[in-house]
């Protein structure tokens, strides 16, 4: 192996003590604590696993977390009743709805009843025109994580070709706009993308959002290359004995690893990135809406 590991388990325990640190000063400082909320449709096992967990790191930052755990055949009256109150409510910050939602919620409806500056998914259709067009928004927690490390390890981004594997709303093309905004020169592939290979082997960044297990090869990437593994999936692992499973991403580690200059891992690359980008953005947004200066290097 070439390749340099990105660790960035490592990188989001760095992000998470920046963010504990400027907490600690808000509460100082002037006697602000930011929260928040997470709400949580339904009893969907990953679903509770993940809000578990931003619950437990937005203490551990020493932020408030209220956590509404809703029946899965809450009606959208009451769901959209909740956001309400949380939208007013001066104590919570940043709100977080966790997806999917269960069939009969119109989940862009949801999204977008929530206060645009509360928005800490990014996913607020306000906030994702603010960010097409250059403008302050709040940024998706996944891509910015992607965008944190690869100016951690590239230092400036301006100039380099980009490209991204995956264009969905909430990984593929907030990281084009964001590797844009940048300064890269970004393409965005997809499943119609032909000689995707060819593609790939001229970036000098490529970032996997997919949800196919190890479909990147070393054979996609060029020598030297940088690569961003989004991808987060569970296969068998019948060598760990049977009914055994094991997490990879998108790309085949080992032989991009051969080639590549740099790669995340899966697990420990990107996804611990994600919930220390939720509580960056819970801080910015604390920040925004009590008109002081915003966090230092947290921010796209
Ligand atoms: P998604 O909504 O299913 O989008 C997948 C994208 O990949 C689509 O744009 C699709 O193209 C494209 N695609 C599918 N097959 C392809 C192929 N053979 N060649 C090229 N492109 C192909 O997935 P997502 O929500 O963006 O998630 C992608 C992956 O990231 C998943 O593994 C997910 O679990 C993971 N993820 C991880 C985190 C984290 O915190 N680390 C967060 C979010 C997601 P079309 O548009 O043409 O169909």
């Amino acid at each position: 192996m070439t390749a340099q590991i990105i660790d960035g388990k490592a990188f989001a325990a760095t992000v998470r003590g920046q963010v504990a640190e400027q907490v600690a000063r808000l509460k100082s400082d002037h006697g602000i604590t930011p929260g928040l909320a997470v709400v949580l449709v339904g009893e969907d096992p990953a679903s509770q696993v993940y809000v578990r967990s931003k619950g437990k790191q937005t203490v551990e930052v020493g932020m408030n977390s209220y956590e509404h755990k809703l029946d899965a055949d809450t009606s959208e009256a009451d769901l959209l009743a909740l956001i309400d109150q949380l939208n007013a409510d001066p104590a919570v910050h940043g709100i977080l709805v966790q997806l999917p939602l269960p069939g009969h919620l119109d989940e862009a409806l949801v999204i977008n009843a929530i206060d645009p500056a509360k928005d800490v998914d990014g996913f607020h259709i306000s906030n994702v025109g603010l960010l097409a067009t250059g403008q302050k928004s709040m940024v998706p927690c996944t891509p910015l994580g992607c965008l944190m490390m690869l100016r951690d390890h590239l230092g400036g981004l301006s100039g380099l070709n980009a490209v991204v594997v995956g264009r969905s709303n909430i990984v593929g093309k907030p990281m084009a706009q964001l590797l844009l905004r940048d300064s890269c020169t970004v393409t965005v592939a997809h499943s119609r993308t032909k000689d995707i290979q060819e593609v790939t082997r001229r970036a000098d960044i490529v970032v996997a959002a997919v949800g196919r297990p190890e479909m990147v090869t070393g054979d996609w990437i060029k020598p030297g290359a940088t690569v961003i593994d989004v991808g987060i999936n569970r296969i068998d692992a019948p060598e760990k004995g049977e009914g055994k499973t094991r997490l990879v991403g998108d790309c085949h580690f080992d032989s991009c690893a051969e080639v590549a200059g740099a790669i995340t891992p899966v697990p420990g690359g990107v996804g611990p990135m994600t919930i220390a980008c939720l509580l960056a953005n819970t801080l910015t947004a604390c920040c925004r809406a009590n008109a002081l200066a915003e966090p230092e290097g947290l921010t796209a």
